[in-house]
C-alpha cells in the first residue's frame, strides 16, 4: 500500500539520488519530472564521465553508476569506508614563465556503493508549479503528497515556496541565484595533442591544480588518459553577488582565454593551445537560506546550497541530502500526517552541514587563488612565498578533510533519533 506520493522535481544528481535512496521504500511512490530531455545533462557536462574506472580527482568517492558510465563523486559515506590514499592533485605554482610544484596533496579515497535508478521517470517535463500541485511548460499537471525541489542553482520550486509564501523581500531575495565573481572556462582536450606539444606533461598521468593570483586551473586526465578535462578560472571577489545580465554559459575563444592567463607558465599555455571548443561559465550559487524546507517542500542538491566548486563536492552534497531525506521519509513513524515534521528534521539535521561545506568551498576557492592574508604580489613577484604557499596547501588540506574525517552515520542516527523521539 502506498503510503504517500513524492514528486521530485529535476533529474540531476540530486533528484536520482533522491529516487534511488527513496526506492528502497516499496510504500512510497517516486515520480521524477526533469526538464531536459534526458537525465544527468548537467552532471555530464559538469563532472565529465568515465567508462570504466578511471576516476575524477574529487575524493572520497561514491560511484553513481547510469546505464554503462560511472561518475565519481566527492561525498562522505553512509557506511564504514575502505580508505585508499591517493593522489588527489599536484599543486602547482603556475603564473609565472617558470612555474614549480610545491605540494602535493594526497587524500584517502572511499569508494563507496553503487546506485541504480528504479523510478517513475519523465523527461522533457519542465515544472513551473504552485507547490504541491504541478504544473509543466507542455500542459500536463500533477499531484503530490511531498515535493522535493532537486531542480538545480536556478530552482523553480525555491523561488515558488519563497514567494508563495509571502515570505519578506529579504528572503525572496535570498531565493535568487546569486554570481560568485568567478568564471570557469571549462574543456577537454585530446592526450595526444597534448603529448605531441610536451610529451612529458604531468598532467598526462597526474591531476595537477594550477595555483596563481585571482587565477587558477585544475586539469586530469580522463578516460584511461585519452583525455585532459580542463577547469581554468578567474576570480573576481570584488564582482561576487552583482547582477548577471548576459549568458550564464557561453562559448568562447582560445584568446580570451589566452588574455585571462598571460604570463603563465609553458606547461599551462600548451594545454591551451590544445582546446577546440572551449565555453565560459558564469559560477552562481544560493545564498544562506534560512530554511530548506517548506510546508511539504524539500530542497535538495544546488537549489539549497549550490556552491562554488572548489571542493569538488556539490554533487557528494546532493546525495548526502538525498540519503538523510529518504531515510527520514522512508521510517515506519512518517506518515501522510507526519510529514512535516519529518522535512522539518531533515532541515535541522541537514542544513548547518550543507551551508558549512558550501562556505569552506568558497574559503578554498580563495585558497586556490592565494587570496591568503599575509600574501602580497610582491612576495609572489621576488618568489619570498614558498612557505606561504606550504601552509596554503596545509590549509586547503585541513579544510577539505571534512571529506575523509566524517561520516553521513552520526546525522543520520540523529535525525532518526529526533524523529522517533516525537
Ligand atoms: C564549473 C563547475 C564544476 C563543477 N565540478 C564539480 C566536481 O568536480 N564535483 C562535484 O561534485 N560537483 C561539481 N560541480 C557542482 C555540481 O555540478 C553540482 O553541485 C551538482 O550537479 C548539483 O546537482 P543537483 O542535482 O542539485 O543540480 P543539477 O545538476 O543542476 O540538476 C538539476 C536538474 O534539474 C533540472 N531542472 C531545472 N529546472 C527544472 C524544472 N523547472 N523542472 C524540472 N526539471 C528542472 C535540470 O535540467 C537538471 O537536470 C561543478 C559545478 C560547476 C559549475
Amino acid at each position: 500500500m502506498t503510503k504517500f506520493t513524492v514528486a521530485i522535481c529535476g533529474g540531476g544528481v540530486g533528484g536520482l539520488a533522491c529516487a534511488v535512496a527513496l526506492s528502497q521504500y516499496p510504500d512510497i511512490r517516486i515520480d521524477v519530472y526533469e526538464a531536459a530531455s534526458k537525465f544527468l545533462k548537467s552532471v555530464v557536462q559538469a563532472l565529465g564521465w568515465t567508462g570504466s574506472s578511471q576516476r575524477l580527482p574529487s575524493s572520497p568517492l561514491i560511484i553513481i553508476q547510469v546505464g554503462k558510465a560511472n561518475c565519481f563523486i566527492s561525498t562522505r559515506g553512509t557506511t564504514a569506508p575502505t580508505y585508499v590514499i591517493e593522489l588527489s592533485f599536484n599543486f602547482r605554482k603556475g603564473d609565472q614563465s617558470e612555474g614549480y610544484t610545491f605540494h602535493q596533496l594526497y587524500t584517502p579515497a572511499i569508494l563507496l556503493r553503487h546506485l541504480s535508478a528504479s523510478s517513475r521517470t519523465y523527461t522533457s517535463k519542465r515544472s513551473s508549479h504552485s507547490p504541491i500541485a504541478l504544473r509543466f511548460k507542455d500542459g500536463s499537471t500533477a499531484t503530490c503528497d511531498v515535493l522535493i525541489g532537486a531542480d538545480g542553482v536556478k530552482s523553480a520550486t525555491r523561488r515558488r515556496s519563497s514567494t508563495s509564501l509571502r515570505t519578506p523581500r529579504s528572503l525572496r531575495r535570498a531565493a535568487q541565484p546569486r554570481w560568485s565573481g568567478i568564471y570557469a572556462y571549462r574543456t577537454t582536450i585530446p592526450a595526444e595533442a597534448l603529448r605531441s606539444r610536451i610529451p612529458n606533461h604531468t598532467v598526462l598521468r597526474e591531476p595537477m591544480a594550477y595555483l596563481g593570483k585571482d587565477t587558477q586551473v585544475t586539469a586530469y586526465p580522463l578516460l584511461h588518459g585519452k583525455i585532459i578535462n580542463v577547469a581554468a578560472f578567474r576570480t573576481r571577489y570584488d564582482s561576487e553577488g552583482a547582477p548577471m545580465k548576459e549568458p550564464w554559459v557561453v562559448d568562447t575563444t582560445k584568446d580570451e582565454l589566452a588574455a585571462d592567463f598571460a604570463g603563465w607558465e609553458p606547461e599551462v599555455q600548451a594545454m591551451f593551445q590544445c582546446t577546440s571548443k572551449l565555453s565560459r561559465w558564469a559560477i552562481h550559487t544560493t545564498e544562506r537560506l534560512p530554511t530548506f524546507v517548506s510546508g511539504r517542500v524539500a530542497l535538495v542538491g544546488d537549489s539549497a546550497h549550490a556552491a562554488v566548486p572548489f571542493q569538488g563536492a556539490g554533487a557528494g552534497q546532493a546525495i548526502e541530502d538525498a540519503y538523510l531525506l529518504a531515510t527520514l521519509l522512508g521510517h515506519p513513524k512518517t506518515t501522510l500526517s507526519t510529514l512535516t515534521r519529518a522535512l522539518r528534521i531533515y532541515d535541522a539535521v541537514r542544513r548547518p552541514y550543507a551551508q558549512d561545506v558550501a562556505k569552506t568551498s568558497r574559503e578554498c576557492g580563495m585558497l586556490f587563488t592565494l587570496n591568503y592574508p599575509g600574501l602580497s604580489s610582491q612576495d609572489i613577484a621576488n618568489g619570498q612565498a614558498a612557505d606561504k604557499l606550504r601552509v596554503i596547501a596545509e590549509t586547503i588540506r585541513k579544510k577539505w578533510s571534512w571529506a575523509w574525517d566524517t561520516t553521513l552515520d552520526g546525522d543520520i542516527q540523529r535525525a532518526v533519533r529526533e524523529l522517533e523521539a516525537s
